[in-house]
């Protein structure tokens, strides 16, 4: 399931795999993204870092029955009511990494709707049919008409 809006965007993703792996896994996206490394949580498994005005706090929870989730959060450093730009080419290349490498290394990606095993190119689930590639799920509030915040809110860029 995908959000965007309010400057930002998140996605959670589930997988299964070992957590070890997954973990270590997040590191080398980063890595390929350009996401520099600030600050790992080595106990509630959250990675926070930073490229260039994005902020990014990626969270891997286990679920304890051979899955993991993924929660990727990206925002800037304030909270905006509204953004211009949406760009969420970040996260999506972060996933693409990451969906290769665990395909490549027999690790499975599942729905996140019903669980079932999917693979990274598949538009629909074909157990659920529901849409994967997340465009039906977005909460998309950039479309809307900034005129009047826009007068109260500046942006803040850096
Ligand atoms: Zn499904």
């Amino acid at each position: 399931m995908r959000i965007k809006g309010a400057g930002g965007c998140q996605d959670i993703r589930l997988y299964e795999t070992d957590f070890q792996t997954a973990w270590q896994l997040i590191f080398d996206c980063m890595g390929q993204c350009g996401i520099e490394v600030q600050q790992v949580d080595n106990e509630h498994h959250v990675a926070h870092g930073r490229k260039k005005s994005m902020y990014y706090d990626i969270t891997l929870r286990d679920m304890e029955d051979g899955t993991v989730q993924i929660y990727f959060d990206q925002h800037k450093k304030y909270i905006e009511v509204y953004s211009f730009r949406n760009d969420t080419n970040t996260m999506d290349q972060f996933f693409k990494f990451y969906e290769t490498r665990l395909e490549e290394m027999h690790g499975g990606i599942k729905c996140p709707y019903c669980g079932s095993p999917v693979q990274a190119n598949n538009k629909y689930c074909p157990e659920c049919g529901k849409q994967l590639n997340f465009n039906k799920d977005v909460i998309d509030n950039s479309d809307e008409a900034p005129g009047f915040f826009e007068a109260i809110f500046k942006r803040h860029d850096s």
